[in-house]
């Protein structure tokens, strides 16, 4: 074997825990700013992941919202298996049976008019396509969203993400706008009665939008329930106005459903729920189940004006076979086992425990979400809504001490939601226990102060 000159031999032996710590701080990059949780995975099987100690720990998150049908799930090993062996990677202009049988398996469960896709990576990678795509077909550039969103790390993605620090980077594409969010626990446009006046909020931000463009709006982009910005559902009724204000300035919807597609809210997709189709619909996280897979899908009409401009968006990845292959075994498991009636009915049990702590703990201000798509708001006092992020971050970490991962987006000024999205097979027993720990949590952490 040859060996570089300077280089340190790979030790053979397993690292002590810590010597594994030692090597982490000496040799990764830190990119997140609550660091890394202070344990070492060891093995993720169904809804559990378990510790260097053996300890076995509830994933209420779907990892990185991404394990839909928890890890290792039998039809994705065998498919993986499988693939790895027999078709894995190809040249971006070849395609493979898995790619197009997917794309017929998504448009089986989508609208009609959403028929034409394209498979790629990650979600930050699908938004940027999409992106892309709009400002190609629209022939303008302006992309509006809310001013909770989040969309991803990559530059077009990113600049039109504004729940996490925009600070830091330098310059990022103009002709990015936001409209608020419409949050009906937060907002302050309300009637007479004291209710969310969401028409008002929506009215208000276009103009601010009207004001702002150059005359050149090619998309609105929108999480159908804001995940990372604080699991917020907008009002029923609100997608068919924003429809509307779109299309009356010509402007695409892009509906990004990373977190939300793909049952997990007890529809196929969240924007069903809201009786909308949108132009282009971005899939990623839950597509692959755990693997890296997204989507863009997007009707005929779009899809053949941008062919007909050159676009181009030929990545490594672009319509891999192992990829697809792992997005079909998550959509045919997905429907064959109905897991969108799983989603509600699981759902629903989740709500009502999550209600229930409501009663006991006056600190849960509100409950919200959809399916197994939930989350609750911590605050100091009921009355003033007065956000109480580190009492979230305490109840984070009493819930890890005692066998519990929840809270997607933990840190510092975004604790006091704390986000639940267990794996669509998680059984009733660990939903309810997860559920237990959650009140002891918020008990000791209650009693530490
Ligand atoms: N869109 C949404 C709604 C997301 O929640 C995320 C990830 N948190 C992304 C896009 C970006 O996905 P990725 O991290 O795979 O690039």
């Amino acid at each position: 074997m040859t060996t570089v000159p300077g280089a340190r031999q790979a030790e053979s032996s397993p690292q002590s825990t810590e010597e594994f710590w030692g090597s982490a701080r000496r040799h990764l990059i830190r990119y997140g700013p609550a660091g890394f949780i202070p344990s070492i995975i060891e093995r993720a099987d169904g809804c559990f992941l378990y510790d260097e100690s053996g300890r076995a720990i509830l994933d209420f998150t779907s990892g990185q919202m991404s394990s839909l049908l928890g890890h290792s799930h039998p039809a994705v090993v065998e498919t993986v298996s499988r693939s790895i062996a027999t078709l894995d990677h190809l040249f971006s202009g070849m395609l493979s049976r898995p790619l197009v049988d997917l794309a017929e398996a998504l448009s089986r469960t989508l609208p009609e008019a959403l028929s034409k896709t394209m498979i790629l990576s990650t979600g930050g990678e699908s938004n940027e396509a999409a992106i892309k795509m709009a400002k190609l077909y629209t022939q303008k550039h302006e992309i509006v969203s809310f001013d909770q969103s989040y969309h991803g790390s990559t530059h077009a993605a990113g600049a039109a993400t504004y729940s996490l620090s925009r600070a830091g980077y330098g310059p990022l594409a103009p002709g990015n706008l936001i409209i608020p969010t419409p949050n009906p626990y937060r907002s302050v446009f309300r009637d007479e009665e004291g209710a969310h006046d969401w028409e008002a909020e929506l009215d208000f931000g276009f103009a601010m939008v009207d004001r702002q463009s150059v005359g050149s709006l090619a998309a609105f982009i929108a999480e159908p329930i804001l995940g990372t910005g604080g699991l917020i559902a907008p009002p029923d009724g609100y997608f068919a106005a924003l429809r509307k204000k779109c299309d009356e300035r010509g402007m695409l919807l892009i509906i990004d459903e990373a977190q939300t597609g793909l049952c997990r809210t007890g529809d196929w997709y969240a924007f069903q729920h809201q009786g909308i189709v949108p132009d282009i619909l971005t899939l990623s996280k839950t597509l692959g189940a755990g693997l890296p897979v997204s989507a863009v899908v997007t009707t005929e009409e779009i899809e053949a004006t941008c062919s007909d401009r050159r676009f181009m968006f030929t990545t490594t990845h672009v319509s891999d076979p192992l990829a697809a292959a792992v997005g079909l075994t998550v959509v045919q498991t997905l429907e064959e086992e109905k897991f969108d009636a799983t989603a509600r009915r699981l759902g629903e049990r989740l709500r009502q425990g999550l209600l229930d702590l409501q009663n006991r703990h006056e600190r849960i201000g509100d409950v919200r979400g959809r399916g197994l798509f939930q989350g609750i708001e911590l605050v100091m006092d009921r009355e003033t809504k007065e956000p109480a992020d580190n009492f979230g971050t305490a109840v984070t970490a009493a819930c890890f001490e005692l066998g519990l991962h929840l809270n997607i987006a933990q840190m510092p000024g975004v604790n006091s939601i704390l986000r639940i999205a267990p794996p669509l097979t998680i059984p009733e027993a660990a939903l309810d226990s997860g559920l237990a720990i959650l009140d002891e949590a918020l008990t000791i952490a209650r009693k530490r102060g």
